[in-house]
This record gives structure tokens, sequence and C-alpha cells, in this order.
């Protein structure tokens, strides 16, 4: 059984692409490098290509029996500036990219939602069935992507499964694969760099949502958590079902909490300075998992605490060797 995964020079792709190896799938990578890396990619087959080239997918297309759809643009802040390159990448192109597996007949197809699709949810923890009303152009664009996989799953031969993602953070523990942004703009990555002074403080955006201490809180799920519910979702697609599921740890962390346990595992201080709301920025994200847990007989294993310490060897390691 074969897997494109397109996005896979990306990082939960290549978190993914490696847990697909392990699994015994022969895999194929697929990505432009606009924000992956080929280093990310080592010891996989790399088909450096962009989505919306039907002819280039359509080569590949014809090789694999699945994919796996890592690869979209992914900051909500940026997408409120820049709506446009959101909807061209994440949605015309996305759309580019599933009439090419629909026309090479392959029928089996995971996509990597977000937990953004959901906007302002009306209430935590949040279920599936709760509706889908983005607040942020990118969940917008990821939510127009989950629509068209469910409209083609009625009417074609497509089975699929929509991995909501919550907050994606963490390390493979090989130090070979990790989080690589530029520039960042993620919470823990962008916390080191604010330790190591590569950046200046670290910018707490909001201190005044109602939440316990007044700052955000999110859900943040080890990317080899991630990985592993997207093994089983190939396993569930090839008993022939589709699904829509939550990817989180059912625990949620607020900004403050992170930046703790943040000092705690690296012994540094994190500089910080109040900032205000981020635009697009609800106040609290935080999953049910239990539909995942129940369907994919899946459980995210890793604690906050592991991110911490695995993300943080991950970028002692990256300045070290110059990754
Ligand atoms: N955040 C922050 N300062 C930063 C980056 C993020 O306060 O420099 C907050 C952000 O407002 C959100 C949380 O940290 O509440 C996680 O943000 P991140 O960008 O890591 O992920 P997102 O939730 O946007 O997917």
């Amino acid at each position: 059984m074969s897997v494109l995964v397109v996005g896979g020079a990306g990082y939960i792709g290549s978190h993914t692409a490696q847990a697909l190896k392990r699994r015994g799938y022969e895999v194929v990578v697929y990505d432009n490098l606009s924000t992956g890396h080929a280093v990310l990619a080592d010891g996989l087959e790399l088909v450096v290509g962009d989505i919306s080239d039907t002819a280039k997918l359509s080569q590949v297309l014809r090789r694999v029996d699945a994919v796996m759809h890592f690869a979209a643009f992914a900051y909500v802040g940026e997408s409120v500036e820049n709506p446009r390159k959101y909807f061209k990448n994440n949605v015309q192109d996305g759309l580019t990219l599933l009439n090419a597996v629909v026309d090479c007949k392959v029928s089996k197809f995971i996509f990597s939602s977000t937990c953004a699709v959901y906007g302002i949810p009306a209430r935590v923890p949040i279920t599936e069935d709760l509706p889908r009303l983005p607040v942020n152009p990118y969940g917008a664009s990821k939510l127009a992507f989950e629509f068209a996989l469910e409209a083609y799953g009625r009417a074609y031969d497509l089975r699929f499964v929509s991995f909501r993602y919550f907050n994606a953070a963490g390390a493979d523990e090989t130090g070979k694969i990790g989080e690589i942004h530029a520039p960042e703009t993620h919470l823990i990555p962008s916390a080191f760099e604010a330790i190591g002074g590569e950046r200046g403080a670290l910018q707490i955006f909001g201190d005044d949502y109602p939440t316990p201490d007044g700052t955000c809180v999110r859900d943040y799920i080890h990317v080899n958590d991630l990985a592993d519910a997207h093994v089983l979702g190939m396993e569930y697609l090839e008993n022939g079902r589709s699904a829509k599921l939550n990817l989180g740890t059912g625990r949620g962390y607020s900004v403050r909490e992170v930046i703790s346990t943040i000092e705690r595992i690296s012994g540094r201080k994190v500089p910080t300075q109040m900032a205000p709301r981020r635009p697009g920025d609800p106040a609290e994200l935080v999953a049910d998992p239990s539909q995942a847990e129940k369907v994919l007989s899946w459980k995210a294993k890793y604690s906050l605490d592991q991110i911490v310490a695995t993300a943080w060897s991950w970028a002692q390691s990256r300045k070290k060797t110059g990754k």
C-alpha cells in the first residue's frame, strides 16, 4: 500500500510520513518546498511539485493508493492580513489536488483540518457536532475544503477523514525532524527564540480573556500523536468508511501555563511582554477527543511536559547543527 504525503516536507507531514514508513507503508512525499524543507523528507522519495500542477500530480497519483494532504498555509494572523493567499492555496489549489485525486481514481484521502473551523465554540470541550462557524480566513479556508470533501465523498468513489487538529507542538524524539518555520509565530518555538535572544521578548497576546488567568487556553497535542492518528485513519479508510474527527488531548493550558512549563523544563526565564489580543483568536479551544478515541482506538500519549521537552531538544539540536 503506498501513500502520497502532500506537504510531507513540512512539520506535521514529515512526522506522519515517518510514522507511515515505520508501519510498512510505501511513502512518496510531494512538496513544493515553499515552507517545507527537503531535510525533513530525508530517507523518503521526494517529488518537488506544486498542488496546482495537475500534470505533475497525475503522474504520482497513478502510483499510489491513498493521499494525505498537509500542504496548506496555517497562520491565523497572516490569514487575516492576507486572505487571498489562504483562499488561493488552501481552497483553489487544494481543489485542483482533490480533482486530480478523483480523476486518477484514488479513493482514500486524509485531510489536515483544524479546530479553527469551529470559530468561537458554543461549548468547550468541543465535540464534532458543534456548528462550524470560523472567525478567521484560515478556518474558513479549511472549512471550504471540508465541505468539498463531504460533497465529493457523497458523489464520487472517495472516502475521507478530516482531522481537526488542535495545537500541534513538540518534535520527534530522534532529533531528526521537528518544527522549522521562518518566521516563527507559534507560541512554544517563539518562546524558545525569546529565551535565546533571537527575538525580543515573547509577546503575550491578550490577558483580558474570560479564562482563569486571562490568557488564551489551547489544547496542545504532540505531533507524533497526530502522526499515529493518521496511520490509524489510513487503516480506517481501508475498511471503507469516512469520518470527521477532533485530534486533541482534551486538556487545555493557558499561555501563561505554557510559559511556566517552558521555564521549568528549560531552566531558563522567558522574557515576556504584554501585547493586545491577536485578531482571530478565540479565548478557549479544547477538544473533546472521545470520538477519535472510539473510532480509531487512538489516544494522545504525550503530556505538555513531553511536548515542551521534545521541542526544546529539537530547538537546541538545530542550533548546533544549523538545520
Ligand atoms: N500566542 C502568544 N504569543 C505568541 C504566539 C502565540 O500569546 O507569540 C498565543 C496565541 O494568542 C494563542 C496561543 O498562544 O492563544 C497559541 O498560538 P499559536 O500561534 O501557537 O497557535 P494557533 O492557536 O494560532 O494555532
